[in-house]
């Protein structure tokens, strides 16, 4: 095995249990580990940090597996993670039948995302590390959870970073003829195969809960609506209507399906194609207004890099959104940029609603669900922070 010693003054994230270290951490070493590879890291004066998988062409050079220095990083070991994981889901099993059954860095396995939509698994290996344990990770996923298929969805942006190409296709099973889950008492059907990420935003699961209970009698606007998640969440509510934006007409499409595998008033709802940068502005020409306005882009700023610019375009949209918005009406706002904090994200807000003119309290905060956990080592997995504002007037 080969071992790796970090600069001196450096040790202090792994001694915290940081799971990664950056290039500029390590000391000189003769023999580069192969990507994958498990290594042995050590500080200066030669003490055990921890056993990290070597990633040769990322920045993030190495990420832990354990900073126990009597665990071997083996099929055991990931089959014992894995359990680990799925076990702290359990309490989430009355929402539904669809969870994040792992949740890469903040479950102690860096790369490694699982989302479970009934008896179907879809897995993202996003780094070498679990590239290189690739095998071992569907036979532990499929002995621990018994499902039917694995459906590898390895197909993030991120993979380049580490040198990987695109992977997509079934690893164990079969896939059922539709992918059909259950959340808070909605129906959904999920493309595993071609949808956007794993499929669905199971992160948004609570926050669709919470858009249900504060719907009741309200015109909404949804808008980033992909496969319908809030809208029919906000019609279950009892909303007097819903408009529904997104750009993707395939997303558009299987909404129009996910609202039929359920019994509401279809008429109640809308769908719209349309860039919500310029919908917002066309409906404020059209002299629109609304109870209830949910806006949940992509990630604008995917890293701290991104930030000046994506916080131009949260501005913007929060900034027409407010202007629709009732006096006393809600705003559900969201970024899952990972480079964007919540505190620079509450400021954006505050000026979107200055320009507005607009006077607005925050009066809750939104999270990811409890499936999408953050280690306390591991700042970083706070991605998902939003905001519900009230316009006052
Ligand atoms: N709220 C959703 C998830 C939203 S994902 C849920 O709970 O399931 C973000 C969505 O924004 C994607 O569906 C994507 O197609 C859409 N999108 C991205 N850029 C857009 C734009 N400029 N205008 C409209 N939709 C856009």
């Amino acid at each position: 095995m080969i071992t790796i010693q970090i600069k001196a003054g450096r040790e202090k994230s792994a001694l915290h249990r940081h799971p990664w270290l950056f290039s500029g951490s390590l000391a000189p070493y003769d023999k580069e580990p192969a990507a994958g590879e498990t290594v042995r890291v050590l500080g200066q004066d030669g003490r055990f940090l921890g056993w990290a998988a070597w990633s040769g062409e990322s920045q993030i050079r190495l990420r832990f597996w354990s900073f126990d220095e009597r665990d071997t990083i083996n099929a055991a070991f990931f089959k014992a993670r894995l359990a680990r994981a799925i076990a702290g889901r359990k309490s989430l099993a009355a929402a539904g039948n669809a969870a994040r059954l792992v949740h890469g860095e903040s479950d102690g396995l860096p790369g490694l995302v699982v989302d479970q939509y009934g008896d179907v698994l879809v897995v993202q290996l996003l780094s070498v590390g679990p590239e290189a344990w690739r095998d071992a990770i569907f036979d532990a996923l499929q002995e621990l959870t018994g499902a039917k298929a694995i459906f590898e969805r390895s197909d993030a942006d991120v993979r380049e970073l580490e040198g990987l190409a695109a992977r997509n296709g079934l690893v164990r099973g079969k896939l059922p003829a539709a992918v059909d889950i259950q959340e808070c008492g909605l129906n959904y059907r999920v493309d595993v195969e071609a949808g956007q990420k794993t499929g669905f935003y199971l992160d948004q699961r609570a926050n669709r809960r919470r858009i249900g209970e504060l719907a009741k009698d309200a015109e909404v606007l949804n808008c980033f609506c992909y496969t319908g998640g809030f809208s029919l969440a906000a019609l279950k509510g009892g909303a007097k209507s819903v408009e529904s934006v997104d750009s993707s007409a395939e997303a558009l499409e299987a909404a129009r399906v996910n609202l039929s595998l359920n019994q509401l008033d279809g008429s109640r709802m809308e769908w719209v194609e349309a860039d919500v940068f310029q919908y917002l502005r066309l409906l404020r020409d059209k002299g629109k207004s609304y109870d209830l306005i949910i806006l949940d882009p992509p990630k604008f700023a995917p890293t701290a890099h991104h930030v000046e610019r994506a916080a131009r375009a949260y501005k913007d949209i929060n900034l027409w959104a407010l202007k629709l918005l009732r006096p006393g009406g809600l705003l559900a706002t969201f970024t899952c940029s990972g480079g964007m904090s919540a505190d620079l994200f509450q400021k954006i807000i505050a000026g979107s609603a200055w320009d507005a003119k607009a006077e607005a309290q925050v009066v809750e905060r939104f999270t990811a669900d409890s499936d999408h956990p953050i280690s306390l080592n591991f700042p970083e997995g706070d991605y998902l922070k939003g905001l519900l504002v009230r316009k006052v007037a």
